[in-house]
């Protein structure tokens, strides 16, 4: 089987050099073509064009950054859908977008006979590299069960929620969860700190308490260094946020984390680590 993959940052380079990893014929594509150097080393074939790319493939995963870019490479000029024959072909958006854009995407490939599954994952660079992303996938049952043995090449557990719309719905809600943990123990450092414990101290005390978890673990030596190379972007984070809100919450912390985040990428945080709120939060860093 050949697989297409259209977009290569943080995410999609780890992603596709599994499914290489696999066995299977990947084509690639990206905006800056450069940046297939590292799949096209491992094995990958550089596609000129999306065209080319789907021309080329049965499925055809997107992994890009927003709605806007999913957009582009879906329905734009030389996009996805302007391919000649799409018929019966498989696309999969796995892309952090709004309900309304995978819906949207769906509609848009059913009219010319493409199917659709949204599967955007939760899960930074790290499970990314080894295959442990969890999936959340929408569509219909048959289309996932098409995909889902590449999807269990890329992920520990792969979900079909319902129809499309329900897997970026899944993946909105953990998100939220994500800006809010992330907040919290920003939040935590600096009460602590103002206290005399230091961030050291303090992150060891929740690592090895109920509330330590993998993600905190992770993060911990950039927290502790002030040095936030982006494995997942605070700009991505304020635009999960983002898609929340217009989804519908409005709790009180979800509130809170989407003003800190927004104004973060407001003051030019956008490309570090979401971590990076710490920066943004910390009164000594103003
Ligand atoms: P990234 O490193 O910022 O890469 C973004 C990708 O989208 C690049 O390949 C970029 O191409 C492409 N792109 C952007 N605008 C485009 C356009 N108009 N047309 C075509 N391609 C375009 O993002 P990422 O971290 O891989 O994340 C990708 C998606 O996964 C996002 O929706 C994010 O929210 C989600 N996600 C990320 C993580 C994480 O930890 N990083 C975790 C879970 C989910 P260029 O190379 O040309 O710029």
């Amino acid at each position: 089987m050949k697989i297409g993959w259209i977009g290569l940052g943080n995410m999609g380079i780890p992603m596709a050099s599994n499914l290489l990893a696999a066995g299977y014929d990947v084509y690639v594509w990206n905006r800056t073509p450069e940046k297939a150097e590292p799949l096209t080393s491992l094995g990958a074939v550089f596609a000129g064009s999306i065209e080319k790319a789907v021309e080329s493939c049965d499925i055809i995963f997107t992994m890009v950054s927003d709605d806007d870019a999913v957009k582009s490479v879906y329905t734009g000029p030389g996009g996805l859908l302007s391919t000649a024959d799409v018929r019966g072909k498989l696309a999969v958006d796995m892309s952090t977008v709004s309900r309304e854009t995978s819906r949207f995407l769906a509609d848009q490939c059913q009219r010319v006979g493409m199917r659709f599954v949204d599967a955007p994952v939760s899960g930074s660079v790290g499970p990314a590299k080894e295959g442990q992303l969890v999936i959340m996938a929408g569509g219909e049952r048959q289309d996932f069960a098409q995909v889902k043995p590449l999807l269990d090449k890329l992920g520990k557990v792969a979900l079909h929620l319902g129809p499309n719309g329900a897997g970026t719905s899944a993946k909105l809600a953990i998100n939220l969860l994500l800006g809010i943990t992330v907040q919290g123990v920003a939040e935590t450092l600096l009460f602590a700190r103002s206290m005399g414990i230091t961030a050291e101290q303090m992150l060891t005390i929740i690592s090895e308490s109920a509330v330590g978890t993998p993600l905190i673990r992770g993060k911990a030596a950039s927290i502790l260094a002030d040095d936030y190379p982006a494995a997942f972007a605070l700009k991505h984070m304020a635009k999960d946020l983002r898609l929340a809100r217009e989804a519908g919450v409005s709790s009180p912390l979800a509130e809170s984390a989407a003003a800190s985040y927004r104004t973060a990428l407001e003051e030019g945080l956008g490309d570090l680590d979401l971590t990076a709120i710490l920066r943004f939060l910390d009164p000594e860093k103003k």
